[in-house]
């Protein structure tokens, strides 16, 4: 780690960092709470779009961990951000639920199936042909395709689940339109999560356990990065990267002292 002061802001992952399967992890409330008695600025942020802050906020709480809905930032939310700023005012054909349909109203959207300047992708768990059928039509007639994020595969207790990166697949395939993706890895969703907090990248930490999502997109934003043991990346896996992170530590209980 470099002998920067400490950070200012801290941008940490939500799934295995703060919880893992619906549970807090040890060390996850301590955490945060050292956040808030240091006053430091932060953001949770998850590549999932699914849901609202709120509801996500709701979800956490029920781990035990207590974090407000304005500290949760979300793919969808960047997403929003970057066609707001794009084409301000603008509308779009949605394939998702209330977590993207909500940021996009937010952001002064129009959502229509009738000649939208974008289709835009999320996380479903309801996708149906037809949607997908007009999404591909609205593509080859010209509108901009944009994904939330580029994960194939999403976790349940059952097993994987397809997510948006494989359903952004179905519809490049047919029309050979390649999404623009907002998410994790793209550091872009770093860049609207420092503008949210008011953060300088020189004085963020970012903490996740992917090294090619968070970690990379941490260090491609200039970010200190700190990776934990905790989730989908083992010791051994960590030097298999060609890039590294500031530091590894086992868990989350070992960033608090950090903060
Ligand atoms: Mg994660």
């Amino acid at each position: 780690m470099s002998d920067r002061r400490p950070s200012e802001c801290w941008l940490t992952d939500m799934d295995g960092v703060l919880v893992h399967e619906g549970q807090a992890l040890p060390g996850a409330a301590d955490f945060l709470q050292r956040l808030v008695d240091r006053e430091r600025r932060f953001l949770v942020l998850t590549n999932n779009s699914i849901f609202t802050p709120r509801d996500l906020a709701a979800r956490l709480a029920r781990s035990g961990l207590q974090v407000p809905e304005e500290a949760i930032w979300t793919s969808a939310l960047a997403t929003a951000d970057f066609l707001a700023a794009q084409l301000p005012g603008g509308s779009a054909y949605v394939i998702g639920e209330a977590g993207l349909t909500t940021a996009l109203h937010e952001a002064g959207y129009t959502i229509t199936d009738t000649d939208p300047d974008y289709v835009v992708l999320g996380e479903t768990r309801t996708y149906s042909f037809e949607a997908i059928t007009r999404a591909i039509r609205l593509v080859e007639a010209g509108a901009r395709f944009i994904a939330t994020n580029p994960d194939v595969t999403g976790p349940s207790a059952e097993g994987s689940l397809p997510a948006t990166g494989s359903v952004a697949a179905l519809i490049t395939k047919a029309t050979g339109a390649e999404p623009y993706f907002v998410g994790k890895p793209n550091p872009m969703m770093f860049r609207s999560a420092l503008n949210r907090i008011d953060g300088h990248s020189e004085s963020t930490t970012m903490v996740g356990d992917r090294m090619d999502t968070d970690i990379v997109a941490g260090i491609e934003a200039g970010l200190e990065t700190v990776l934990v043991l905790t989730g989908s990346t083992r010791a051994a896996d960590v030097t298999r990267f060609p890039f590294r992170p500031g530091r590894v530590v086992d868990s989350i209980a070992d960033v608090i002292d950090l903060v």
